[in-house]
C-alpha cells in the first residue's frame, strides 16, 4: 500500500496500529441508547497510559463519560482539538454480513458499527497524537484529543457538557471533527470541507378533533382527516430557496451544464433546476438540495384513540425539519402557517427540538493547513467548501466559543463520499484500512503544519 510522500514503513506501522485500535474499539458496544461510552473512555485512557500519556475521564452520568487528553508543544501557539464521538447507532445483527460488534478485519476493511461513524476517527486521532508525542516533534501550542459521549441521541452528557463545564480544556482556536469525503468528478477528486452545518427545528402539530363512537358518521371534526389534510398541504407547500456559500462551490465544481448551473444560482429558478438536476443525477441532487433551505419531513402520526371504534380527540404529527446556518425557527413557523392557511383543521404547533445551525469563517489558517496537507497526501485534490446537512458536535463549539473555527473533515482515498455516506447508520458499515491510515497520517501532519 502506497500513500504519496509517506515512507512505506511508516504507512505499514500506522496501518497496523490504527486498524488494531479501531477493531478493539468496535468490539466495545456503545450503541446509543443506552451508550455506555465510559467503557471507551476507560479503554482510551489505558491505551494512552501505555504510551506514557495521561488524560482525564469527564462528564456525567457515570456510565456516559468522555476522555480528553492534552499534548502541549514546546512553544506557545494556537490550539487544535481533534474531536470524535464514542457512541454509535444500534445495529441489528441479523441484517449484517458480519457480526456488527466483531471489529473483523477482512478483504482490506475493518468491519463493524462505528467503522465510519465515527470510531475510525477516535482511533485515527489517537494514533496521530501518540505518534506526535513519541516522535518528540517540535510544534507550538497544544493538541487536544477528545472522544466524547452522546452525539447520536440527546447530546446532553458529551461534547455539549464539556464545552459548558470545562472551557479550560475545551476552548480552543481550531476544531477538526467528523465529516467530509471526496467525490470523483471527471478527472478531478473533490474533497468536501464542511465549514458549517444545518440546525434542527423539529416540531409537532397537535391536531384537535371531536371524540365519539366511530359507528356514527362524523361529518366534521375528525382529527385523522384533518391531520391528513395537514400532511398533504405541508408536503405540497413550496418553500423558499436559499442560495448561499454552503452550496455555491459544489454547484460550480460539480454541475457541468453552464445553463443549469446559472439557474441553480437563481433562487427564483432553483426549484425547477433542482428537479432537472435530480432527473439527470439523483445522487448529486440529493447532496445539493438540502443546502437550499429547509424541508418538512413528516415522520410520526399518533392518535390518542386506543380503540378502533373510537374517534380520537387528538392526533400528533411529528415533523423533522432542518434549517441552514443563519436561519431560525421563526421562519419555519411562518412557513408552516402559510402552508396551512385555509386548511380545514384545528391545530397548534409545539417545538420538539430546536438547535440553530452555525458555520465558521473561511478561509482561515486551518483551511490553509488542510489544503496543504491534503495536497501532499493526495496530489491534485480539489478542496471545496460545503456544509454538513446533519448535526454534529462542532455546533456546540461554534455556539459556545464564537472565536473557535470548527470544520468537519476527514480524508478518504479509496472509497468516495457516496460509498461512505450510505454506510452511515446502515448495515455492513466498514472502512478500508488505507482510508483509516490516511486519516491518522492526515491528523498528525495537520497538527504539525498548523502548529509550526
Ligand atoms: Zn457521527
Amino acid at each position: 500500500m502506497e500513500i504519496a510522500g509517506v515512507d512505506a514503513a511508516v504507512v505499514a506501522e500506522v496501518e497496523r496500529e490504527a486498524s488494531e485500535l479501531l477493531s478493539r474499539l468496535i468490539r466495545i458496544d456503545t450503541s446509543n441508547p443506552p451508550g455506555n461510552e465510559t467503557a471507551v473512555a476507560e479503554f482510551m485512557r489505558a491505551w494512552f497510559h501505555e504510551a506514557g500519556l495521561e488524560g482525564e475521564i469527564l462528564g456525567e452520568p457515570a456510565d456516559r463519560r468522555s476522555f480528553v487528553l492534552r499534548l502541549d508543544g514546546q512553544r506557545p501557539g494556537p490550539s487544535l482539538l481533534l474531536l470524535a464521538h464514542e457512541d454509535v447507532v444500534p445495529a441489528n445483527a441479523a441484517d449484517w454480513q458480519v457480526p456488527p460488534f466483531s471489529g473483523l478485519i477482512r478483504d482490506g476493511y475493518v468491519w463493524g458499527r462505528g467503522a465510519v461513524d465515527v470510531k475510525n476517527l477516535v482511533a485515527a486521532h489517537a494514533v496521530a497524537v501518540r505518534r506526535l508525542a513519541a516522535s518528540g516533534a517540535d510544534f507550538a501550542g497544544t493538541v487536544t484529543y477528545a472522544c466524547t459521549a452522546d452525539e447520536e441521541e440527546g447530546a446532553v452528557g458529551g461534547a455539549r457538557w464539556l464545552v459548558e463545564h470545562r472551557p479550560d480544556l475545551m476552548r480552543c482556536d481550531y476544531v477538526i471533527n467528523e465529516g467530509g469525503g471526496f467525490l470523483e468528478h471527471g478527472r478531478r477528486r473533490i474533497y468536501l470541507l464542511e465549514s458549517g452545518e444545518k440546525g434542527t427545528a423539529q416540531f409537532r402539530l397537535v391536531v384537535h378533533g371531536e371524540a365519539g363512537h366511530a359507528s356514527v358518521p362524523l361529518r366534521r371534526g375528525n382529527a385523522v382527516l384533518a391531520a391528513a389534510r395537514i400532511v398533504e398541504a405541508l408536503v405540497a407547500h413550496e418553500l423558499p430557496v436559499v442560495v448561499d456559500d454552503s452550496s455555491r462551490e459544489l454547484v460550480e465544481l460539480l454541475v457541468d451544464d453552464p445553463d443549469l448551473r446559472l439557474r441553480l444560482r437563481d433562487p427564483a429558478a432553483a426549484r425547477a433546476a433542482l428537479a432537472e438536476l435530480a432527473a439527470r443525477d439523483a445522487r448529486l441532487a440529493d447532496m445539493i438540495e438540502p443546502l437550499y433551505g429547509f424541508a418538512f419531513s413528516p415522520t410520526i402520526v399518533q392518535s390518542n384513540s386506543v380503540a378502533v371504534n373510537v374517534y380520537p380527540s387528538r392526533v400528533d404529527l411529528s415533523i423533522d425539519c432542518r434549517m441552514l446556518a443563519g436561519h431560525d425557527e421563526a421562519e419555519v413557523e411562518a412557513e408552516v402557517r402559510s402552508a396551512l392557511a385555509g386548511i380545514d383543521a384545528e391545530w397548534e404547533l409545539e417545538w420538539i427540538g430546536v438547535i440553530r445551525g452555525n458555520a465558521s469563517e473561511l478561509p482561515t489558517p486551518l483551511s490553509q493547513a488542510i489544503r496543504t496537507v491534503l495536497d501532499r497526501l493526495v496530489p491534485g485534490a480539489v478542496l471545496a467548501n460545503s456544509h454538513s446537512v446533519g448535526f454534529t458536535d462542532s455546533n456546540w463549539f461554534r455556539a459556545a466559543y464564537p472565536e473557535t473555527v470548527a470544520y468537519n473533515f476527514a480524508p478518504y482515498v479509496v472509497d468516495g463520499y457516496n460509498e461512505v455516506t450510505v454506510r452511515y447508520h446502515n448495515v455492513d458499515e466498514r472502512i478500508h484500512v488505507r482510508d483509516l491510515t490516511v486519516q491518522a497520517l492526515f491528523a498528525e501532519r495537520l497538527a504539525l503544519e498548523l502548529l509550526r
